[in-house]
């Protein structure tokens, strides 16, 4: 198994609704959620926060060579994205093999399978963003 069930239910909140958190104390936005604020440490007051589902892309590769498991769905692209409150995160793109991905470009969050356990049948979900045609 790639990952195991336990570790996929914890994260599964994180996954589903790109919950990351916000410190009240100095007002930053952390993606994955953050228990501390690496700012503020002790003082920081950790709240969940929804992060924006839109973004724009910072920079991105083209894989070839793809890790065990998703050899498959090669070749595809990885990205940095930039949410629009500032947070990065990286992530796959979906429908983007048309070769016509560019930086700065918009990308919203869509909600995809990311791998297929055949022979537990345990099926991972969780977020790719997608590259919009302007
Ligand atoms: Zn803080």
């Amino acid at each position: 198994m790639r990952n195991a069930l336990p570790l996929i239910w914890r994260k599964i909140k994180s996954r589903y609704n790109l919950m990351g958190s916000h410190c009240q104390t100095c007002k930053k936005d952390y993606f994955p959620e953050k228990s501390i604020c690496p700012t503020c440490r002790r003082k920081g007051k950790i709240v969940d926060k929804q992060m924006p589902t839109e973004g724009k892309i910072v920079c991105f590769s083209k894989i070839h060579a793809a890790p065990k498991g998703f050899e498959h769905e090669t070749p595809y692209f990885v990205a940095l994205i930039e949410l629009t409150n500032g947070v990065r995160l990286f992530t796959m793109l979906v429908n983007a093999a048309n070769d016509e991905v560019k930086i700065g470009q918009k990308a919203v969050m869509r909600f995809r399978k990311i791998f297929e356990d055949g022979e537990h049948g345990v099926i991972g979900y969780g977020y790719k963003f997608q590259a919009l045609a302007k």
